[in-house]
């Protein structure tokens, strides 16, 4: 039998896992992480803490698969400008059909009704007129927002599924694989025990997808066959996350859940979009070790008071520059340097009066992470605060009350993503039988296409296996109509936005 090496078990991964389990192939996955079951919930869901430790707990790292593990909102609509570029590769009609089939799975390992938010007729006409008056383009989207207290059952009953329809799956779990490379038509595979690293093997695979996410990003770009790839430079969004009261924003928050609200900044015309709403959510840290990022996630049962939500500035770089990580990892560290080491956090009217803040005690927005006050002037380019605020007083006039001095802004929120890959509609790359999925390819952004890009790249191996012999080009195998060329050109990072 042949052999396939998923490396990396998040979002793409699972849903790649999903098509292959029964398939004629035998499959090994590769992950970082503790097997599903065993992987440790929020200690302050546990009740073991009250806050988030700004620097200890990797819980919500890109590398923990966090999305599908906190927070766990699936954008449900085939977009062409949210959720990742898939819109580009398959068409509106093939992301669609994927787009059903993982909201379906998901809703059916879940132990409690996930509702899916659609916004109404009336809704679409309330925020049309709204965003236009603000001078903000409106994006649609319906959303399945299914809260981190659900996220670790509902992954682990599909893992479990699939381990029940899988003889030709064999999983090892916490190993790092430290190394992919070509060795004539395989694939060589080295891999170690994350923690306890010492019993080094190396393994030969007919197949290999790689789908280790934003956090394997970079250990993607070391591999010895990524100068074979067809790739751009990918985009950098700095931002900040914003905490504010959830009576300013409970309306479009009713309606909408998270309104897609796009602007583009008055002087520099970069494109400023908010991110990631959380309704009654909470402000979290996000730890990458050497420097500390702010995120946000919200609870199915437990509520704060407050609503928050990233307001993201979107940069890419001509020549001779070609590393956006490094930029927006560099600022990060500055804004972490600034607060001893973890996210700093200032409020609205401190920033614009031009000063640090102090105190928060009297302040009518409280915190919901605790963090250091400061002033983030001095970590962040004028240009990007600029388009912030322009962005928070046109968000202003559609949820008034949210460019209040009281509100709160946490910073680093920066979201660097991978370069752009070329890869043909079932996600194979230009190296035959390389698929690389999900956010590591950049055509994924978010939860649902990550999905949506391992379910492709599963089914056309399934179909290649079963077929094998028959030589047919990738995109049929996918089960999607052909196009003229077989491999699709890599993004343009400009218009990459989620
Ligand atoms: C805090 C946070 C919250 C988020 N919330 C949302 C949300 O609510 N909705 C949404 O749509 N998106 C959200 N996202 C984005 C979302 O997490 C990603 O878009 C999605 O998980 C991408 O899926 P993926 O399979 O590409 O990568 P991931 O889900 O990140 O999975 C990558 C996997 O690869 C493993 N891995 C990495 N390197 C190696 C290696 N060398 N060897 C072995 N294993 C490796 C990792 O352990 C991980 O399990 C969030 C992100 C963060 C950081």
């Amino acid at each position: 039998m042949q052999k396939l090496a998923l490396v990396g078990l998040g979002a793409s991964g699972l849903f790649a896992l999903k098509e292959l389990a029964g398939a004629q192939i035998e499959v090994h996955v590769f992950d970082v992480g503790p097997a599903y079951a065993k992987r440790y919930p929020c200690p302050i869901d546990q009740g073991k803490l009250e806050i988030c430790p700004p620097k200890a707990c990797s819980y919500c790292a890109p590398g923990q698969s966090a999305g599908s593990w906190n927070d766990f909102k699936v954008i449900l609509t085939a977009s062409s400008v949210i959720g990742g570029r898939l819109y580009d590769l398959m068409g509106e009609r093939e992301l669609q059909r994927r787009l059903d089939a993982v909201k379906e799975t998901i809703i059916t390992h879940a132990k409690v009704e996930i509702p899916v938010v659609k916004p109404s007729q009336d809704d679409l006409q309330w925020i049309k007129k709204r965003a236009t008056l603000a001078g903000m383009t409106y994006h649609y989207q319906e959303l399945l927002h299914c809260g981190s207290d659900n996220a670790p059952a509902i992954n682990t009953s599909i893992l479990d599924q699939i381990v029940d329809a899988g003889p030709n799956l064999t999983f090892h779990w916490n190993t790092l694989v430290s190394c992919v490379a070509r060795s004539d038509d395989k694939f060589a595979v080295k891999y170690d025990r994350y923690r306890f690293p010492g019993e080094g093997k190396e393994e030969l695979f007919d197949y290999c997808i790689i789908s280790v996410g934003r956090g394997g990003a970079n250990w993607l770009t070391q591999q010895e066959f990524y100068k074979e790839l067809d790739v751009q430079p990918g985009q950098v969004d700095i931002g900040v996350r914003v905490e504010t009261s959830c009576y300013f924003t409970e309306e479009v928050d009713r309606r909408f859940y998270e309104p897609k609200l796009y602007f583009r900044s008055r002087r520099h015309n970069d494109v400023v979009r908010n991110f990631c709403s959380n309704p009654r959510g909470f402000v979290t840290p996000e730890n990458h070790r050497d420097y500390v990022l702010v995120n946000g996630h919200s609870k199915m049962f437990e509520k704060s008071d407050n609503n928050n939500f990233a307001v993201l500035v979107s940069k890419t770089f001509t020549r001779p520059f070609k590393d956006p990580q490094l930029y927006s990892q560099t600022i990060a560290k500055v804004a972490n340097m600034l607060a001893g080491g973890g996210p700093l956090l200032q409020r609205l009217g401190d920033l614009r009066a031009g000063r640090r803040t102090k105190t928060l005690q009297n302040n009518l927005v409280k915190p919901t992470l605790e963090a250091e006050c400061g002033d983030i002037s001095l970590a962040y380019p004028h240009r990007i605060l600029e388009g912030i605020i322009e962005y928070l007083d046109s968000f202003n006039k559609i949820c008034p009350g949210v460019s209040d001095e009281s509100t709160l802004l946490y910073a680093p929120e920066c979201k660097s993503y991978p370069d752009a890959i070329a890869v043909s509609k079932s996600m194979e790359t230009t190296i035959p039988n390389l698929f690389i999925i999900g956010d590591s390819s950049s055509w994924t952004r978010g939860v649902g296409q990550a999905a949506t890009s391992g379910l492709i790249a599963g089914e056309a191996i399934k179909i290649r296996v079963r077929d094998s012999g028959n030589v047919f080009p990738s995109g049929a195998a996918a089960g999607v109509e052909q196009s003229v060329e077989t491999f699709c050109a890599a993004p343009q990072p400009d218009a990459a936005i989620t």
